[in-house]
């Protein structure tokens, strides 16, 4: 790959700015005006990830918060701060939680080859690893089984957004954004979604929902298969605790 100069990215600046306002004079104008963007993107650190090349977005259009191996981190106050303004200031519509094939940071979770302070990061996933461990190993080839945590990662992320009080308050008050789990394959250039059922973890975060006639009818709702420990078994758990109660 070539990379550029420090200095041509300046001169690129220049030149993509002169393009931008020969289409529209007043391009900067309303991008100055503020911003409203509709899309949360939680994506990983990975240099070859601007979702905004990917999904043809421009500026204004995607909030974002980016880690290594797009962790929603329940402690991480960095992540928790953008979560809140994006969701309760900025009341975007959706969230996308985008990760990715060969991705270092699950590569270092699955491997367990030390690289320093991010296999500490990572532990999370390492976790899920060995929840799911029976089942990725099976798979035939290094690349199934990076690919396979790669995904279930994504899928506890997702869940993990329905852990936090932002998300469970934007539930209560009924405005809460569509969650969304992707994986972007870099050897192709092209977006999965994985189609993340999240019904089951909305009833569960949302205190409207408590005793309600929707928890009733449970059996109706079809979890999301392959997070280590999430859905199937919670969901039917929390069905006969409610039934017992
Ligand atoms: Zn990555």
């Amino acid at each position: 790959m070539k990379y550029h100069t420090i200095d041509e990215l300046l001169s690129n600046n220049q030149s993509w700015v002169a393009e931008k306002l020969a289409l529209d004079a007043n391009y900067f104008n309303k991008l100055a005006d503020g911003q409203k963007p509709p899309f949360l993107y939680i994506g990983c650190s990975d240099s070859r990830l601007p979702l905004t090349n990917f999904t043809r977005t421009e500026p204004g259009e995607l909030f974002v918060h980016r880690n290594i191996a797009n962790q929603v981190s329940l402690t991480d106050m960095n992540f928790l701060a953008v979560l809140d303004y994006a969701v309760s200031h900025l009341q975007i519509q959706h969230i996308i939680v985008c990760g990715h094939y060969d991705c270092g940071g699950i590569k270092t979770a699955l491997e367990g080859r030390s690289t320093g302070l991010i296999d500490n990061w990572v532990n999370p996933i390492r976790e899920l690893y060995l929840q799911k461990q029976q089942e990725i190993d099976a798979l035939p080839t290094r690349e199934a089984r990076l690919n396979r945590l790669a995904e279930i990662n994504v899928l506890a992320q997702v869940k993990n957004l329905y852990q936090t009080p932002i998300i469970r308050k934007a539930l209560h008050e009924q405005n809460a954004p569509n969650i969304h789990g992707w994986v972007l394959d870099i050897k192709t250039g092209l977006i999965k979604d994985l189609n993340i059922s999240t019904v089951q973890w909305q009833i569960l975060s949302s205190p409207l929902f408590t005793n309600s006639s929707i928890l009733n009818n449970m059996s109706e709702i079809h979890p999301t298969e392959g997070v280590a420990g999430c859905c199937c078994e919670q969901a039917s758990k929390s069905k006969l605790t409610t039934a017992e109660n």
